[in-house]
């Protein structure tokens, strides 16, 4: 079956959009391990995906770095060496440029170059897709790499931005020249997990930072000092098990809730369960204590509580203390990891405007006005979040059976089985696509790329031509997500996560909120058993 590798806009076995942390392994996977003839097709000028991108001051990883990266190279995770708990944007990124090296990946990694649209023949069982190069290729074949929030940008409608005289720019697309940032007024629009991230160090560089909040936001120190040299030692003498148990975890990190309902303890032992990982610092305060959190508002009131007061604590103006107190509760959001965030608020040169209460009216040639004043600014930092999920995906003109369209196909809110397979688009497949977990993302990833390839070697072992979602196995999953989400805090706020964030879009759930390694269970269960759930011809 399989296809050669074919420069001249000819036939292939797959097509990967983007190259990213899904789209280099799935190159090394088909091409590697089955032998196909594979284009990866990546829009930006390197490979890296989001952290190509959004190369904003201050932009690190928010997961455990140690646990932030692919498990399925032990010789890898040995070689590799983090510099940190939550590495910087750079070493992600060199970390994934060293990946397309070690295994040779980039002669088939197309850069600068944006698939525009694809096409399902039915009769050749075939995808046609094409380039904004204008290259056409024939492909078996089509795999979406494209994550959640790639290139889909959310810059808000302010007026007077076409008309504003400083530089502004966007965390998601920052440029790749240095932003001298030195004695500038500057400004954030913006305070989800970019804008956190960013505000303590533009803080360090600027004259004056002027932080422009809507919500405010639960953010739990990082606490990069406890990952000292035993910790990485322990790390590496320990990987497989670490794998082990983050493969049969909630959220695809090697640690697990205690097992306890937070209003099933005294409130000494909660208390002390709270403060004992509030030291640790991390993603694990959020999901490595009660079991409850999410679901139980009476639990969920006990762990919002406690972290309002940690911001009263550290905020010594009692004022600005009282704008950062969200009132949404804690996990109705995706958690956030910060360093100094909300210490940055103790400085003299940064002011915090609460735009809820007055609202930006216009930008100014030279400022931001809000309803009350007028503040000068030379750079305006957008970090204003992204077109999720819908974004990367209708950014492309993509049809399937009958010609039908994925934007039509999705009016309703995007949809997949598992996350990997849309009814009537056969033959293509997307890498944690709509329905799929969010909780550590690279473990999910390999999850995916891993049943891709195996359900591709699983075709051409049995001579199948066609694999796509079954319309009702969809359909109930999607509901299930929904179910999941509706009964957890995520359906106490708005967010990129349902939708919310952008103005007209429909809200919908995208993401399975359920255990992560009862999801991947279900993947290579539905695989053993004949892949139930999807209809193969
Ligand atoms: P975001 O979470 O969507 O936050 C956007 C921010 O912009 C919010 O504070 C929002 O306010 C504000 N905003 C949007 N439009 C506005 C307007 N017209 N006026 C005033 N404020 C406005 O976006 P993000 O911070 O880029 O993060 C998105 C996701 O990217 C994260 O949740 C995470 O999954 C991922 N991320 C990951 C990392 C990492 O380390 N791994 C780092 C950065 C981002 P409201 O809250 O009121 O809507």
């Amino acid at each position: 079956m399989s296809e050669p590798n074919n420069r001249d806009g000819a036939a292939v076995d797959a097509v990967v959009i983007g190259a990213g942390f899904s789209g280099l392994y799935m190159l090394h996977r088909l091409r590697d391990q089955l032998g196909l003839g594979v284009r990866v097709f990546e829009a930006a000028g390197g490979v890296g995906g989001v952290w190509y991108y959004n190369r904003y001051p201050g932009a690190r990883c928010d997961s455990d770095g140690f646990a932030y990266c692919y498990s399925f190279d032990s010789q890898l995770l040995q070689d590799w060496v983090w510099h940190g708990k939550y590495p910087a944007q750079p070493e992600i990124l060199s970390y994934l440029e060293h990946f397309a090296d070690r295994y040779d990946l980039r002669r088939d990694i197309t850069l600068n170059t944006k698939v525009v649209s694809a096409e399902y023949d039915e009769q050749a069982a075939r995808w046609t897709v094409t380039t904004d190069t204008g290259e056409t290729v024939s492909t078996r074949f089509l795999i979406t790499g494209i994550g959640h929030l790639s290139i889909a940008r959310y810059v808000p409608e302010i007026p007077g931005l076409a008309e504003f005289e400083g530089e502004w720019h966007h965390t998601g697309s920052w440029p790749h020249e240095p932003v001298d940032l030195t004695g500038k007024r500057v400004g954030v629009i913006g305070t989800g997990s970019s804008g956190v991230q960013c505000i303590p160090v533009v803080a360090d560089q600027a004259e004056h930072l002027t932080v422009f909040q809507r919500t405010p936001q639960y953010s739990i120190p990082a606490r990069h000092e406890t990952a000292d040299e035993n910790f990485w030692r322990e790390i590496k003498a320990n990987y497989d098990d670490i794998w082990e148990k983050s493969r049969v975890s909630a959220t695809g990190y090697p640690w697990q809730h205690n097992g306890k309902r937070a209003m099933g303890v005294s409130d000494e032992e909660r208390q002390e369960t709270y403060e004992r990982l509030w030291r640790q610092g991390g993603v694990r305060f959020a999901n490595g204590s009660f079991r409850d959190l999410v679901t139980d508002e009476a639990a969920n009131r006990t762990v919002s509580d406690f972290m309002r007061e940690k911001i009263r604590e550290t905020v010594r103006d009692p004022e600005t203390a009282g704008k950062l107190v969200p009132r949404h509760p804690f996990l109705s959001r995706r958690p956030i990891v910060d360093t100094h965030y909300f210490e940055t608020y103790n400085r003299d040169d940064v002011t915090l405007v609460d735009v809820k209460a007055t609202p930006i009216v216009e930008l100014t040639r030279t400022g931001v006005r809000t309803e009350d004043t007028e503040y000068p600014i030379d750079v305006l930092i957008l970090a204003t979040g992204f077109d999720a999920v819908t974004g990367p995906y209708f950014g492309i003109d993509i049809r399937g059976r009958d010609g039908v369209r994925l934007i039509d196909a999705w009016k309703d809110g995007p949809s997949a089985y598992i996350g990997l397979q849309t009814a009537n688009f056969p033959n293509m497949f997307t890498i944690t696509g709509p329905g799929s977990t969010l909780g550590n993302l690279p473990i999910t990833i390999e999850t995916h790329v891993e049943w891709i390839s195996d359900c591709i070697g699983h075709m051409r072992a049995n001579d199948i031509r066609e694999i796509e979602a079954d319309p009702d196995a969809e359909k109930r999953w999607m509901a299930q997500v929904t179910e999941q989400a509706e009964q957890s805090m995520l359906s106490k706020a708005d967010s990129w996560i349902n939708g919310a964030n952008i103005p007209g879009k429909r809200r919908a759930y995208v993401f399975y909120f359920g255990h992560f390694g009862h999801f991947r269970r279900l993947c290579f269960d539905t695989a053993e058993q004949g892949y139930e759930g999807f209809v193969l011809s």
